[in-house]
């Protein structure tokens, strides 16, 4: 990978990685930005559109990423219903890693014969949603000979970890496989307890984060606050307060258009006193905002950002 600078007029040049060997079918390379360059782009091609109109240049609408993206790296992985219906993760010779074409084998890493698998984030499936585990995670099942047996055996190690034993060996790779996911199902459920325990006694907050954030699918952000929707559309990220979803992520991306979700409370607490939400704007710089009328019929516009409480 090259470090380079790339443009898309003649004005703004931004920091990229650029693998000459690997090129578009015209011939173009393709570079790789990170989010943050991303944003960027994002928010001058919006610019752009407002100086110039839409048509005058390809903007870069920036979409939020699919939670539980099973297959980024082209590696073929079980769905967690799969799993846990019983059946056995697709075994590779050979990984491959994001950004890089370097493919190992598991021999190279662990000095034994074996074939990697992946395990989806969302296994073992009925954990809490905000619990979050790296989207795709890979292991090895490798085979040796038993010091006391002399018989061959399987064994599954953790390969992004510390390549640590995940489960018991066994004389045949699925029971060896087997017993490595449901180590792994115990593992993550025992990490979403304590996650929990933590949340409530330890920092002393909701057993979940109140604000959920997702998109429909024209790309409004919708913004759930301690609501009744069981699930969220396009789930993109969780908040503990909604100052915080406007900091963290409303904000960071000025063009998109918000609403709050139906079901979400409509008081909103100031600085200056209590009132009830009239709608949701942004602002002339892009910010989240909020209109609330007070009971002695005051109005007030006031960024998400300093809103002290929805209740
Ligand atoms: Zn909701």
């Amino acid at each position: 990978m090259l470090e380079l600078l790339v443009s898309n007029n003649d004005k703004d040049a931004y920091p990229a990685f650029v693998d000459p060997g690997e090129r578009h079918a015209e011939g173009y390379v393709k570079p790789y930005f990170t989010l943050e360059t991303v944003r960027r782009i994002a928010e001058n091609t919006q610019a752009a559109v407002a100086e110039f109109g839409y048509g005058a240049i390809d903007t870069v609408p920036l979409a939020p990423r699919r939670r539980r993206a099973a297959t980024r790296w082209g590696h073929p992985t079980m769905s967690t219903p799969d799993l846990n219906a019983g059946d056995l993760p697709r075994l590779a010779t050979t990984r491959r890693r994001p950004r890089s074409v370097t493919q190992e084998t598991v021999r190279e890493l662990l000095g034994h014969d074996g074939q990697f698998f992946t395990v989806p984030d969302s296994f073992p499936g009925a954990l809490p949603d905000h619990i979050t585990f790296a989207a795709v995670v890979y292991y090895a099942v490798v085979r040796t000979t038993g010091p006391d047996t002399g018989e061959a055996e399987f064994t599954v190690y953790d390969v992004d970890g510390r390549r640590r034993p995940l489960g018991a060996a066994a004389p045949d790779r699925d029971t060896a496989i087997r017993g490595a996911l449901s180590a792994l199902a115990e593992r993550r459920r025992a990490h979403a307890r304590q996650v929990e325990h933590n949340r409530v006694h330890v920092l002393g907050l909701e057993p979940v984060p109140p604000v959920r954030i997702g998109y429909t699918d024209t790309g409004t952000c919708i913004v759930h606050v301690r609501c009744s929707c069981p699930k969220v559309d396009g789930l993109a990220a969780y908040y503990e307060h909604v100052s915080l979803a406007a900091d963290g992520w409303l904000d960071e991306i000025p063009t998109t258009p918000w609403e709050f979700c139906p079901t979400s409370p409509t008081q909103v607490t100031t600085e200056s006193g209590s009132g009830r939400l009239t709608s949701t704007l942004r602002n002339d710089k892009g910010m989240a905002v909020v209109r609330l009328q007070h009971t002695n019929g005051r109005r007030e516009e006031i960024a998400l950002a300093q809103v002290s409480d929805l209740s």
